[in-house]
């Protein structure tokens, strides 16, 4: 069932029990979920903590998600477990630093910037980034569901990242690589071959170079991949130590079972190898960066065509939580920046930026369309909107886009909530309403028999 080539290479490699490795890919994935702090505090019935993630489950069977309102309110994000560790590098690496910049560079589908957008608290900003442009949009899409607001996706080849140089404190390269350590999906065996590992070893390596200046002295580099290759990992690290004054920084993982520490000639990395530990298989490695770096300041820049007017701003201070200072207005469209302005401008004009923080709302002449990414964010001030909380059939419609009634609506806006936490806006209109829920993200799946939900269970 898996190459030749794969397990010949795994049997000579260290730190690898080959049989108890290969029985475990041949089991089924667990099945494990992060919950959103911002938003979620319950912990799910029937379910184990992750042990190095505070907000990490593992659930006793599969739910479906698709038809799970809170889902789509970005309650939680289902996600393997052993990418979950990020929590450890930031405790024992990172710390809690004030006014954090990070990137992000192969973010999509979003995972880990969800994890990383709760790390670095309000006053950092991460820069998610992902290169293909349809995995964009759904990287966009985790990133306003889990309504944060401290985060800017860009849609960028590394190399386009070159102006940046120094402006970072921690930057993660989860880098495309052979995908060994999701072998449970047949998908990725067939696309492996040792031809692949090595495209991939060099496209990490520029991926690697691309990076390092971006750096500031002093900030790391959190390397990750999710395949057992030696070559696309440590082997990378030692490539990159060499070359560079850098070290490579050890965590302690004394609490935590089944962990590998690879020690490669002083190289650290930490394999998660499925049968040792209940999750795919990953690896991650974190160096600091010792050599003295320039920075780039953001120069300031004319604004005035992205200024708010008098009537946007009572909009945007009535709808929303934020400094004012941090209001900008493009085209019709009025954002709460994830950063201060001037920031942001020096990060438009270099980036191709899709998301750059909250969108509230967009103006129609006179009139103000709030917009869905102010529902589902942690910056609305709930308090300006009547709330409509629908039980599981109508939530289920809403996310639908059916026809369904709602009686009790106030005139105008109003906030549709399930279980209390936001899913979107309906505006009344005489006796009907318009589902301002986007059209691009309804459920497509049919609505489940009444008592056949298939939901997680929560506390
Ligand atoms: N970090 C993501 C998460 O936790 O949800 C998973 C990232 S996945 C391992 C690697 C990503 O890198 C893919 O989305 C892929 O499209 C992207 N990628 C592929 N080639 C790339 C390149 N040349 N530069 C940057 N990213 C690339």
């Amino acid at each position: 069932m898996f190459p030749e080539d794969f397990t010949k290479r795994i049997r000579t490699q260290k730190y690898i029990d080959p049989e108890s490795l290969l029985r475990s890919l041949e089991e089924p994935s667990p099945v494990s979920i992060r919950t959103n702090p911002g938003k979620w505090m319950k912990t799910p019935l029937y379910a184990e903590p992750v042990s190095w993630c505070k907000s990490g489950f593992y659930l006793d069977s599969r739910p479906s998600f698709t038809l799970d309102p809170l889902f789509h309110a970005g309650c939680y994000y289902p996600r393997e477990a052993s990418g979950m560790f990020m929590d450890q590098v930031f405790e024992q690496l990172v710390g809690s630093v004030e006014n954090i910049r990070v990137l992000d560079l192969c973010a999509a589908p979003g995972g880990k910037s969800t994890q990383l957008s709760d790390l670095i608290g309000d006053s950092g900003v991460l820069i998610s980034n992902e290169v293909i442009k349809s995995r964009s949009s759904v990287l966009a899409e985790t990133i306003i569901k889990w309504g944060k607001g401290n985060t800017i996706v860009t849609q960028n080849d590394a190399s386009d990242f070159s102006a940046l140089h120094g402006y970072f404190d921690t930057i993660l390269i989860d880098a495309p690589c052979s995908g060994e350590g999701m072998f449970r999906d047949k998908i990725a065996i067939d696309e492996w071959s040792t031809a692949n590992t090595r495209l991939c070893e060099a496209r990490q390596k520029r991926l690697i170079s691309e990076m390092w200046p971006l750096l500031k002295e002093n900030g790391l580099l959190v390397y990750s991949t999710c395949t057992f290759n030696p070559g696309e990992n440590e082997e990378n690290i030692n490539w990159l130590i060499k070359k560079n004054e850098a070290v490579c920084l050890q965590l302690n993982i004394n609490s935590f079972k089944g962990i590998t520490e690879i020690d490669f000639n002083g190289v650290y990395g930490y394999g998660f190898y499925p049968g040792k530990i209940r999750g795919e298989g990953f690896f991650i490695s974190v160096i600091r960066k010792t050599s003295k770096q320039d920075s780039v300041r953001p120069a300031s820049s004319k604004m005035n065509e992205f200024k708010t007017d008098k009537n946007d701003l009572a909009t945007a201070e009535k709808w929303c939580i934020k400094d004012p200072a941090r209001f900008f207005k493009r085209g019709e469209d009025i954002t709460a920046l994830a950063c201060p302005v001037e920031e942001y401008m020096f990060l438009f004009r270099n980036l191709t930026v899709r998301n750059g923080g909250t969108q509230i709302a967009t103006r129609k002449k006179n009139d103000f369309l709030p917009s869905h990414e102010l529902a589902l964010s942690g910056i609305i001030r709930k308090s300006s909107f009547p709330i409509v909380d629908l039980n599981y059939a109508d939530a289920i419609a809403y996310l639908r886009r059916d026809n369904f009634s709602l009686p009790d609506l106030d005139d105008s806006w109003n906030l549709i909530t399930f279980k209390g936490v936001n899913l979107g806006f309906v505006k009344n209109i005489c006796k009907r309403f318009n589902n301002y829920f986007p059209v691009e993200w309804r459920i497509r799946m049919n609505m489940p028999e009444p008592g056949k939900e298939n939901i997680i269970q929560w506390d």
